[in-house]
This record gives structure tokens, C-alpha cells and sequence, in this order.
């Protein structure tokens, strides 16, 4: 530990959260519902993180994402060890570790849940990355269920009429798809209505990110990587607008009582890529002894991102361009605008960049985009190499002095 650093004092930690209970048993729920599916007379769809869940809502299928319960893995330190068996079982170590444990668990059963529930379909939207495309391909075989593709063109500056016909003519299909394995026809009003409460809760989740531009920040992003959980799964749900609207309220207050996650907050940061799960404690208490807290990320608001510009447009219309235009599925320059936009928004001081070995669509452009960020922007940037899930990328030391070294320099 760097001399100026200060030691973790338990007593000087912020009150928690309390809207956390609520968000453990609205998941439990949803695992439990998820898991006794078939006794319920309901189906469930394996669908991808950035993927179009609002027509599984309004047809009353199950949504269940690999990639958050690949998270819970990493958060259970049980990640290289479901890695490791995913290598016993010939896959190689490049591959996404999301993918290894996940697929290693469909046979092991040995995770944090037991296993996911058994899918009757997958949903695999490749705006993320192109591995989830071979990964849904290798669960379709294994579960021998059909499978659906979404494919979006990747966006450079805009997005254009043909990728918006090209895309919308795939959503169509989505829906007949869905109509075929769920023998019931999409009801319009109900698909309108789920996504209304989609665009209210995204809506609510980007007004519980931006309670951090305040200073001191009431929360961090280390729980914004948490509280996450209910805008991918539960999207287009009244039960995620009734959560961030109880969350969004509780941060007001600790603003009003000026409660920080941070209790001395000097220096503000942003956090680029996934989280590295099984150490966000340890980094979370790291940055706090140097009074920094993480008051944005990219990873957590790529989902506020997803608030389609209505422009009257019906909901099926508008998500053409909302789930194209994803973070990760666009150019280094239009990332840099977001980038820079959210510098400015949240105050923030310097940039901490993820470079995750797992998530190339995420991590192969960071050492431009951080050389535009310092050049122009002048925010001085770290970069750590890690992975969201496997702990066997990760080396404490040395990000333990590179953090220190890092945060030197902001100091000086
Ligand atoms: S490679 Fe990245 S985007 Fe693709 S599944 Fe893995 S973590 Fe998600």
C-alpha cells in the first residue's frame, strides 16, 4: 500500500444502499419463475445482453441472458473453475469467458443457481460481439431448440435507411418466429405497451446514473454494476419501473442528506468495460482509499443507452436504430463522443480503462480511444488487463501499484 493511501476504515463507510433487498429478492423471484417454467406452462428464451427482449415480454416467455448469470459466476469466484472445465471440454482459453463458464455449467450444473434453466428457444442479436454467434449455435445443438439471429450492421457515423429497413424486416421475422414456437399470435397493444415501460424504465435507469454527476456521488459505479441486473433482464417489465423509481428516490435522498459512497470523495473517475466481477470489492475499497470513486461507466449506462428516440415512431420501429446503435457496435469516433460527453456530465478527473481479455469488440480499441481522450480532452487514463470472470487473468500486485502509481499522478 502507497504511504498516502489511507487504510480501509469500516467505520467511515457509507450507509448501503437499501433498495439492494428489494433488487436480491425481485431476482430471486425472477430465477425461481424461471426455473419452474415448465410447471407454469411457460416457455423460456435464452437471449443475448444487448438483444431485443420486449417482444418475448408481451408474449409472455421467460428471458433468460447467459451473459448476467456468466456475471454471477465471476461474482461467486467460481469463474476459472468452470473455465478451466470449458478448456477439459476443448475449448480454447481465447474464447469469452461468459461463454466457457456458461457452457461448461450447462453440463456441470455446478454454479452459483445450479445451472440456467433449460431454454426452448435462443434469441442471438450479434450488436455485442460475433462470438455469441457460435456460442447460441453450440446451445441450440446441446439443447437441440431453435434458434433465432439478429443481425445488425455495425455502425461508422450513421445509421442509414437500409440498415433501418434491413434491420426492422429482421424484427418482423423475430416475431413470426416467435408466433411459430410459441403456436400463439403477437398481440399489437400489449407489444406497445411493453414497450412503454421499456423506454419508462430505461428512462428511470439513465436518471439513476445521472444522480452521480452530483458531488459527492451518492453511489459508485461499483453499484451501478449491480443495480444493473433488472434493466437487461426485466426490461419493458412495471416491476423495473417500480424498482429504479424506488432507487432513483433513495439516491435523491442521500443527495439531500449528503450521504456519499465515498465518504471523501477528492478525485472522480470513469470506468470503461465489464466489470471484474470477483474483485469489485477489493477495487471499490482500492479506489476509496485514495478518496476516488468510479462515478460513471460505459458498461452500465451502454443500457440507458438503449432509450430510443420515439420520433413518432411505433416501439418495433424505434428499436431498428436503438438496438444497432449500441456501444459496442460502433466506431471508435462516435465512442469517443460519448465518451467525452460523459466526461463533462459527471465532473470526472481521470479515466480507468478495463482492458478485458475476454471482450475483444470491447477492449481492442481502448488504446486509440485513450490516446484521443488524453490528447484531447487532456484526462489522464489508466489501462488495467484483467478479465470480468476469469480470476486467473487478473494479478493483484500489479494493478495494485499501477493504481497507485495512476492515482500519483491525478494528485500531483
Ligand atoms: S465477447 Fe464481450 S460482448 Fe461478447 S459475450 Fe463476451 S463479454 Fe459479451
Amino acid at each position: 500500500m502507497a504511504d498516502n493511501q489511507k487504510k480501509h476504515d469500516p467505520a467511515k463507510k457509507a450507509p448501503k444502499i437499501q433498495a439492494v433487498s428489494r433488487m436480491k429478492e425481485i431476482m430471486t423471484n425472477y430465477y425461481i419463475d424461471a426455473k419452474t417454467a415448465r410447471e407454469q406452462g411457460k416457455k423460456v428464451a435464452w437471449i443475448t445482453s444487448g438483444g431485443p427482449v420486449e417482444p418475448l415480454i408481451a408474449m409472455d416467455v421467460i428471458p433468460v441472458y447467459p451473459e448476467n448469470h456468466g456475471a454471477m459466476i465471476g461474482a461467486s469466484k467460481m469463474g476459472a473453475q468452470l473455465c478451466e472445465k470449458a478448456e477439459e471440454m476443448g475449448y480454447s482459453r481465447d474464447l469469452c469467458s461468459y461463454a466457457r463458464a456458461d457452457i461448461a455449467d450447462s453440463v456441470e450444473k455446478t454454479g452459483p443457481i445450479g445451472g440456467l434453466p433449460e431454454p426452448d428457444m435462443l434469441v442471438c442479436c450479434n450488436n455485442i460481439c460475433g462470438t455469441v454467434l457460435k456460442w447460441y449455435e453450440t446451445a441450440a445443438r446441446y439443447f437441440n431448440v431453435p434458434l433465432f439471429i439478429l443481425d445488425t450492421p455495425f455502425v461508422h457515423r450513421e445509421f442509414s435507411d437500409s440498415a433501418r429497413k434491413y434491420v426492422l424486416s429482421q424484427i418482423y421475422e423475430y416475431i413470426g418466429f416467435l408466433e411459430t414456437h410459441c403456436g400463439t399470435k403477437m398481440d399489437y397493444d400489449r407489444m406497445e405497451e411493453v414497450g412503454r415501460l421499456s423506454v419508462e424504465g430505461t428512462g428511470l435507469w439513465q436518471a439513476v446514473l445521472d444522480t452521480c454527476a452530483h458531488r459527492p456521488a451518492p453511489m459508485t459505479a461499483f453499484d451501478a454494476f449491480f443495480h444493473l441486473a433488472l434493466i437487461v433482464t426485466l426490461r419493458g417489465t412495471q416491476t423495473a419501473v417500480d424498482y429504479y423509481r424506488q432507487l432513483h428516490d433513495e439516491l435523491n435522498q442521500r443527495i439531500a442528506n449528503g450521504v456519499s459512497m465515498v465518504p471523501d470523495e477528492k478525485y472522480r473517475l470513469l470506468w470503461d468495460n465489464l466489470p471484474v466481477w470477483y474483485k469489485t470489492r477489493w477495487l471499490s475499497e482500492k479506489f476509496a482509499a485514495h478518496d476516488a470513486a468510479l462515478v460513471a461507466d460505459t458498461y452500465t449506462s451502454a443500457w440507458s443507452g438503449m432509450l430510443p428516440d420515439m420520433n413518432g415512431q411505433t416501439f418495433l420501429e424505434a428499436m431498428a436504430e436503438t438496438y444497432t446503435k449500441v456501444y459496442i457496435n460502433i466506431s471508435i469516433d462516435m465512442m469517443f463522443d460519448i465518451v467525452a460527453n460523459m466526461i463533462e456530465k459527471y465532473h470526472v478527473d481521470g479515466m480507468v480503462m478495463h482492458s478485458n481479455r475476454s471482450c475483444k469488440p470491447y477492449s481492442l480499441g481502448q488504446y486509440d480511444l485513450r490516446q484521443m481522450i488524453m490528447d484531447r480532452l487532456g484526462v489522464p487514463t489508466l489501462i488495467i488487463e484483467a478479465d470480468m470472470v476469469d480470476e486467473r487473468a487478473f494479478s493483484e500486485s500489479q494493478i495494485d501499484t499501477r493504481i497507485d502509481a495512476f492515482m500519483e499522478t491525478l494528485k500531483s
